[in-house]
């Protein structure tokens, strides 16, 4: 599959000295006509990319891409919401190729309000597993990212952890901490919920979670994690790149990762992935792009970079996510996180989790 990969970047590379070459007879001074022709030659090595994925996250990969092929990559960054509302406003004249987020639920979103077209990559199908693509191709995962308990190893036993909805039993009364249910992490876990459980088992979950709190919800994973090392909390639920995260700066944290749900339907794995958009400008450098996102060597560095997990199989992790062993995760479709977004959030406002 490299190999794959490789032959389509060779012939890119053709294409790029073709733009080079033009821009280099424009810079020379040549006449009106050669200067339009050079700029339309050197449009087609560019590639814009609206990103919701942080920009120390993506900007290495990026230049390894410009590099190998000498398409450029422009990007910006934002939160999801603004840059889907700037798509869906230049309808008329498309400036993104890419849409990148960081949650299912997200992408479901900007396929849903029509503002994605499929990829139609025989690579992107085959290299990203089918619970991790848009059945239409509309969007594919980049990264996986497992969202599960986190406990303290001092005032917690493994043996009493199992499942996210063990933690509304009355036992973690006052011991649990959540983060806010504003984040579509959590609308993401919760429609995934939905979908295994049904609505009225989940509100039950909730509401247990909603009584079970210890404080309240937090703005972010990493205060999550902390409250828990400080005492705060006994448990929580965090994206484990977190976990990693604060361990790279005190590997002696007090906080260890239980993989839920191991004896049903297995962790919820959410991923970071990216989407063409409709009527893109340069749709073929946007395939490339994908398709090299996926292949060996960007996968390792694009999960590796911030402790996730490739989404390609059989690519090796980071040693400190080695480290919290294999797990089972969830192959139920996440689309269907996007899909019971709107059920979920109702839920959570329901029970009043914030
Ligand atoms: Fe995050």
């Amino acid at each position: 599959m490299g190999i794959q990969v490789q032959s389509v970047f060779g012939r890119k590379i053709k294409g790029l000295a073709l733009a080079l070459m033009a821009m280099g007879l424009s810079a020379c001074g040549q006449s009106n006509s050669d200067a339009k022709e050079a700029s339309a030659e050197a449009d087609k090595g560019e590639v814009v990319v609206f990103s919701a994925r942080k920009q120390h996250l993506i900007e290495p990969l990026f230049n390894e891409f410009t590099k190998e092929t000498g398409i450029k990559v422009n990007f910006i960054t934002d939160s999801p919401q603004p840059l889907l509302a700037r798509i869906g406003a230049s309808q008329d004249r498309v400036e993104a190729d890419v849409f990148m987020a960081v949650d299912a639920g997200s992408l479901w979103s900007a396929s849903n309000q029509a503002l994605l077209e499929p990829a139609n990559s025989e690579i992107l199908n085959s290299r990203v597993p089918t619970e991790f693509q848009e059945p239409n191709g509309m969007w594919y995962g980049l990264s996986k990212r497992a969202r599960t308990i986190v406990y303290s190893t001092e005032r917690v036993k493994p043996e009493s952890l199992s499942s996210y909805e063990q933690l509304a039993d009355a036992e973690w009364k006052g011991r649990l901490c959540l983060r806010t249910s504003q984040k579509v992490y959590n609308q993401s876990l919760v429609g995934m919920l939905i979908e295994e459980y049904g609505e009225p088992k989940v509100k039950e979950i909730l509401e247990g979670w909603v009584d079970n709190l210890a404080a309240p919800v937090f703005s972010s994973d990493t205060l999550l994690i902390q409250a828990i090392a400080s005492g705060m909390c006994d448990v929580g639920i965090v994206n484990t790149y977190y976990l990693g995260q604060e361990l790279a700066k005190n590997a002696d944290l007090p906080v260890k990762i239980h993989w839920a749900n191991q004896e049903s339907n297995g962790v919820h794995v959410n991923i970071s992935g990216a989407g063409i958009v409709k009527n893109a400008p340069h749709r073929d450098n946007a395939v490339k792009l994908l398709e090299f996102l996926v292949s060996d060597t960007a996968q390792k560095q694009f999960a590796g970079s911030n402790y996730e997990y490739p989404v390609v199989e059989n690519i090796p992790v980071d040693p400190v996510v080695a480290k919290w062993g294999e797990f089972k995760g969830d192959k139920t479709p996440i689309a269907y996180a996007g899909e019971n977004q709107a059920k979920a959030i109702m839920l959570m406002d329901q029970v009043g989790y914030q």
